[in-house]
């Protein structure tokens, strides 16, 4: 039996500017509208910017374990490459479509270029549901859309690294691929593999640490510390997990956490290691001893000094928006805000540390782990903490610097940085021919 996906959407043309209202990339290109704007960019600049530089859309059918064949749909954006190769995770779920991949390729090229890596900005994703597969099959995907994809991809050109629905053992199939058409092992042409291959010490724990250094960055500017807060973490995957425990680990009250199937709230903290065995043994949040069971909705209302929304997009709309009642935001998802829900956020006076500012530690890794295996050498989990530590730090820095004098948002503030760095890049390189 063959089945098809029947939930792919229909894609628009990457030039079809208005043809995008809603969703993901629509958000994605209202916010580099409102940074043109501000920055006084030329319409021709903010055309190009507003469109991917390179898209690929492949097929790639499946022999499943019992035999059938299904077909899935995989994508490979580089929205753009003025600064470096392209960079970015490789996304499996199956909400997974090109507009989405699209929008979270132009947030890699910003976030690159705010915390100053040499990379423009990619994204690759397959549309399917990791966990209704069994693990020999999601390696045939993998290494059946690593060879689709491959004319686009190398250390050079472009370098895929996990997000949501893969890992490092997702990366070790990519690299291994690819390393075997080459004819020798490429470490560099993924990040976020397992260590034994090539990876970097501090890559797991990276994007929550990056967290962790903003958060404390924002709430110092108030005088406080992590101890003194309270926080809630939508999300308890890769970002929201070792977000919880990092900032328990240093004294904060971690009283509410969800994941997809519900979430807990406990008023004096939750008790974070004993909650990682209760989700190890079980696989969700969900029915922790000890505290009361509330909603992903209510997660995002309770009062606390902190919320960081750590699942995926669009999650602060314009109905959940209003509910915050926090007074920072911290975006450890991608685009976990609307647009609309940002303008309801900024006029309720709610603090958002945005996600090209707020993630970018497992990037920041990412490139310690490629210059790493560039050059064959490996650091010490230390001199890592502290290069991540220092970099993330210097992004809050200018990026709050700029947002104190323009009197904009730090999510302002951070496009602003993100888009003049890299249309300067193309200013500074000129038109070819
Ligand atoms: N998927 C992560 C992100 O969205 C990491 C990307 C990377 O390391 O290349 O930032």
């Amino acid at each position: 039996m063959t089945t098809f996906p029947v939930d792919d959407p229909p894609a628009t043309a990457p030039t079809d500017l208005a043809g995008v209202r809603s969703g993901p990339l629509a958000d994605a290109r209202a916010q580099l509208a409102k940074a043109a704007q501000i920055l006084e960019l030329d319409e021709g600049m903010h055309q190009m910017l507003a469109t991917s530089r390179r898209e690929i859309n492949v097929t790639i059918p499946l022999r499943r374990d019992d035999g059938t064949v299904e077909l899935f749909s995989g994508y490979r954006v580089q929205h753009n490459v003025s600064r470096g190769p392209g960079k970015g995770g490789l996304r499996y779920s199956k909400h997974v479509d090109l507009d989405e991949i699209r929008a979270l390729a132009m947030l890699m090229t910003w976030k690159c270029a705010i915390v100053e890596l040499p990379y423009g900005g990619a994204k690759g994703g397959v549309t399917i549901d990791p966990r209704a597969y069994s693990a020999t099959e999601l390696e045939r995907v993998t290494r059946r859309y690593t060879s689709e994809i491959m004319p686009m991809i190398g250390p050079e050109r472009d370098i895929p690294a996990p997000d949501l629905g893969t890992d490092e053992r997702t990366m070790a199939w990519v690299m291994d691929t690819y390393s075997v058409n080459k004819g020798y092992t490429i470490p560099a042409v993924v990040t976020g593999k397992p260590l034994e291959i090539g990876g970097s010490l501090g890559r797991p724990t990276a994007t929550s640490a990056g967290v962790v250094h903003t958060l404390a960055a924002a709430i110092a500017e108030r005088g406080l510390h992590v101890k003194d807060v309270s926080v809630a973490i939508q999300g308890f995957g890769k970002v929201g997990a070792h977000a919880a425990a990092i900032l328990a680990e240093q004294g904060a009250r971690v009283v509410g956490v969800s994941d997809e199937f519900g979430g807990l709230f406990r008023a004096d903290g939750l008790d974070v290691p004993a909650l990682f065995e209760h989700v190890e043994r079980t696989g969700s949040v969900v029915d922790f001893p000890g505290a009361d069971a509330i909603s992903n909705e209510e997660l995002l209302a309770l009062e606390v000094d902190v919320l960081v929304p750590a699942a995926v997009e669009g999650v602060l709309d314009e109905q959940t928006a209003s509910k915050v009642r926090a007074t920072w935001v911290v975006e450890g998802a991608n685009g976990p805000t609307t647009g609309a829900g940002d303008a309801i956020l900024a006029e309720r006076g709610v603090v958002v540390v945005p996600d090209i500012l707020a993630n970018a530690g497992g990037v920041v890794v990412s490139y310690f782990e490629w210059v790493q295996a560039n050059q064959a050498y490996w650091w010490t989990l230390a001199e890592i903490e502290e290069k991540l530590a220092e970099r993330m730090h210097k992004g809050y820095a200018d990026v709050a610097d700029l947002a104190r004098r323009e009197n904009i948002s730090l999510r302002d503030a951070a496009l602003c940085i993100g888009v003049r760095r890299v249309a300067e890049a193309h200013e500074i390189r000129g038109l070819y021919p």
